[in-house]
């Protein structure tokens, strides 16, 4: 059960909400003999949307962190590939990957996430991320406490992004069931047909999509983003997909990659890819076997 090779392509350091600094996750990256190591830092989102975060990037600090990474870049040159990328939140209506002051930063590579919600009710805007008593605050006020309503609602802000575009990295595809996984919240048919959507969609968009250990390793849910049936149409729509570990600290850069090929095995599915840079504006994957 082993792959020859492994990057870590969504990490996260002290300039968001982090653990470690750039060196350390490096060092690590390199101990441990990964192939690549990526900063993938929360795109700052105050300024656009007026948004307040303690979790993204703050607005002032995007140029320091571009050069930390790029610093890094070149120390590591010859022993370990840095690549510079942002985590973009979806917002719907306010923040893309494609909004001007993202495409103003020369990233090596950017991924898509959805956390946020904007509840049609007019309520407050939510993460869905965050702790059991803001989600369901949340749910309350934006939703009436209709799950359903606000899974849907993650899965149409998901399609919109693709839709819009602009990034390379299908984040954590299925973050809604961070904090609705004990229990039965929706029925089950609604949420495959809405994973079956977004895995065409990515298909379309030529995009790659995480398999992402990070609610494994951050104790919150015992299963890799996205579940069994979402990798099985992951699949079926041949859409490449990437290991990471969504690592808020330099032990987690590889948290749980056994987990996440143990996924890709019990979805029959046989590969995994490396980002290996740019050619051309066009994101380069390296396909790697995974051996079982
Ligand atoms: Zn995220
Ligand atoms: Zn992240």
């Amino acid at each position: 059960m082993i792959s020859a090779l492994f990057s870590s392509m969504h990490t996260h350091t002290l300039f968001c909400d982090g653990k470690d600094d750039i060196e350390t996750m490096c060092r690590t990256a390199y101990e441990k003999k990964m192939y690549a190591i990526g900063f993938s830092a929360h795109a700052p989102i105050t300024k656009k949307t007026g948004i307040k975060s303690d979790w993204n990037l703050s607005d002032d600090r995007v140029d320091e962190y571009v050069s930390e990474v790029l610093e890094a870049k070149r120390r590591w040159r010859g022993k370990l590939p840095v690549f510079l990328g942002l985590e973009v939140d979806y917002i719907k209506g306010l923040r893309s990957a494609i909004d001007s002051d993202i495409k103003a930063i020369n990233t090596d590579y950017l991924i898509g996430s959805v956390h946020f919600i904007i509840p049609a009710n007019g309520a407050q805007p939510f993460t869905v991320d965050g702790t059991h008593e803001e989600f369901f605050k949340g749910l309350k006020e934006g939703f009436a406490g209709d799950a359903q309503a606000l899974m849907n609602a993650y899965y149409d802000a998901a399609a919109e992004m693709i839709a819009i575009g602009g990034f390379e990295i299908l984040g954590h595809a299925d973050l809604i069931k961070k904090n609705c996984f004990e229990k039965n919240y929706w029925p089950q048919e609604s949420e495959i047909c809405r994973q079956r959507e977004i895995a065409g969609a990515a298909a379309e968009a030529g995009i790659t999509a995480e398999v992402n250990t990070g609610g494994i390793n951050r104790g919150k849910i015992s299963d890799v983003y996205p579940s069994k049936s979402f990798l099985c149409f992951l699949r079926e729509y041949n859409v490449p997909l990437i290991i990471t570990a969504d690592a808020h600290c330099a032990n987690d850069i590889d948290g749980n990659y056994d987990k996440a090929v143990q996924a890709l095995i019990c979805a029959d599915i046989k590969e995994h890819v490396i980002f290996t840079g740019k050619d051309n504006k066009k994101a380069v994957w390296k396909k790697e076997k995974i051996f079982y």
